[in-house]
């Protein structure tokens, strides 16, 4: 008995010492928050994750620094998301795949699930971690992208994904839920730019963004003056600003119903292209969809929890 407990901790303090193992994680950089929270979470201890764009960064308009191109030529897989969501960094990927191990998550989703977009003929909405569902193939994207790097770690990478996998699910129903407590007259989400199409399609709200699909076309005084019009019809009391996105049409929005007589609030702030601080529960992706959930249907009528799906929300989020 003594002598199996004593070589128990000597196996023990030889993994714990292991500094080989630790210098051996598999180094990837991902683009969005979105998909590097997907890296994390199916790789777990194994991997090492630089995100390229933190809080608040519009990757529409983002272009790689001399650090993030340093960080991509020595990782052992680059993740982007694709479907010219990072429009001014496309080039930049398909030079780099000719040398390193690059996959844009997303692409290879179903043309049938894709939605259209407004501002390109031949390209699709990119906005799919809108909607849990179409975010879980991209995670299982991420999974076999991994198992491809790293085949020994096949078991590991599948359990990490299931367990993830398992959390979207519920966030999935959770979400459902709560905004089917809106009421069917409110269903209508109005955001800086359209990053909500599959959010929409997925909960049965009419969306409308103040600019397109893109975050990089201006949005004409005819368009928010459309808009306002439509707002006072429809009588929307509250509208959203987004974490990456100037709110300036917004205001312009806001302050064009008062002129017709009706008031109208701002409903919150939303992630739409990026997630909340690291390290928070509102800087990983169920808890940036979480956010965004509780907060519309809060806003607009529903009935939810204050702090969300497992209450973890920041106060006054
Ligand atoms: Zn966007």
């Amino acid at each position: 008995m003594r002598f199996s407990r004593r070589l128990f901790m000597t196996v023990a303090a030889a993994v714990i010492a292991a500094p080989v193992y630790a210098a051996e994680k598999l180094s990837v950089v991902a683009t969005t928050g979105m998909i590097a929270d997907a890296a994390r979470q199916v790789g777990g201890e194994l991997v090492d994750v630089r995100g390229l764009m933190g809080p608040g960064v519009d990757p529409h308009a983002y272009r790689q620094t001399r650090t993030d191109i340093v960080a991509m030529t020595r990782a052992d897989l680059v993740l982007w998301h694709g479907l010219y969501l990072e429009a001014q960094m496309e080039d930049f990927f398909h030079d780099l795949g000719a040398k390193r191990r690059v996959v844009a998550v997303a692409e290879g989703l179903p043309k049938e699930v894709l939605k259209g977009h407004d501002d390109y003929a031949d390209k699709f909405d990119p906005h799919v971690w809108m909607d849990p569902e179409l975010w879980s193939l991209v995670v299982a994207e991420v999974r076999d992208s991994l198992i491809e790097l790293q085949p020994e770690s096949q078991v590991v990478f599948e359990a990490n994904a299931a367990a993830h996998l398992a959390e979207i699910a519920k966030l999935s129903g959770y979400s459902s839920k709560a905004m089917a407590t809106v009421p069917a007259e409110a269903r209508v989400l109005l955001t800086a730019h359209d990053a909500f199409g599959y959010f929409g399609s997925a909960y049965g709200f009419e969306v409308l963004g103040i600019q397109g699909i893109s975050t990089q076309s201006e949005a004409g005084l005819n368009r928010i003056s459309t808009l306002v019009d439509m707002l006072v019809d429809r009588q929307v009391s509250a509208i959203f600003v987004e974490s990456s996105v100037s709110d300036r049409n917004i205001r312009a929005l806001i302050e064009g119903a008062a002129a017709k007589g009706h008031e109208i609030k701002i409903g919150g702030e939303l992630f739409s292209d990026a997630m909340g601080i690291e390290g928070t529960y509102e800087g990983t992706y169920v808890g940036m969809i979480d956010h965004n959930v509780t907060v519309i249907a809060d806003a607009l009528g529903g009935d939810v929890p204050m702090r969300g799906m497992q209450n973890k929300l920041s106060a006054g989020s």
